[in-house]
């Protein structure tokens, strides 16, 4: 997994970008990432560190440090959050799903961009003690998950 370096605190940013910041340059375009969804407010993109197959990042297109620094922002994102939930459990036919959003780094916070993860889940690694996994994700099975929710396109 792709360790992204971040202040141990949220800091006070309040500009609409933050330049340093990952998730600010893949909403931007300056960064790769998989994109699977975006609308005015709001990208979705492939999780690099995948616990569960088509894991994804709902992100504010604005740069906000977290669900509680900055402007709120989750109601803005909440339409993108609908939309993305529907469509991994419609494309990848997963039985199930998580949503959560870490807000600090003593919760686990590493990217200090608010983001909610969305994690589909499958019937054959059931329940919260099965969440998260520290195996890598090969860069083709993110590819071949990509392929299968945007249906290639
Ligand atoms: P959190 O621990 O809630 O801050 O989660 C940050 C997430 O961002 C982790 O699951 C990382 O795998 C993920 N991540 C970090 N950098 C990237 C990237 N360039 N593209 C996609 N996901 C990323
Ligand atoms: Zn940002």
């Amino acid at each position: 997994m792709t360790q992204t370096q971040g202040p141990a605190v949220a800091t006070e940013f309040q500009g609409s970008t933050d330049p340093e910041c990952i998730f600010c340059k893949i909403v931007a375009g300056d960064v790769p990432s998989r994109r699977i969804y975006s609308d005015d407010h709001a990208v979705a993109f492939l999780d690099i560190g995948a616990w569960h197959r088509g894991h994804s990042l709902v992100v504010p297109r604005r740069h906000v440090p977290d669900m509680i620094s900055g402007e709120p922002s989750l109601a803005e994102i909440a339409p993108a959050i609908d939309q993305v939930a529907r469509l991994l459990m419609r494309t990848l036919a997963a039985d199930g799903l998580n949503m959560f959003a870490s807000t600090g780094a003593v919760a686990g916070q590493e990217v200090f961009h608010l983001h909610v993860h969305l994690v589909p889940r499958y019937a054959d690694e059931p329940g919260l003690e099965h969440l998260v996994s520290h195996a890598s994700v090969p860069d083709g099975e993110l590819d071949s998950v990509y392929r299968q929710i945007t249906g290639g396109r």
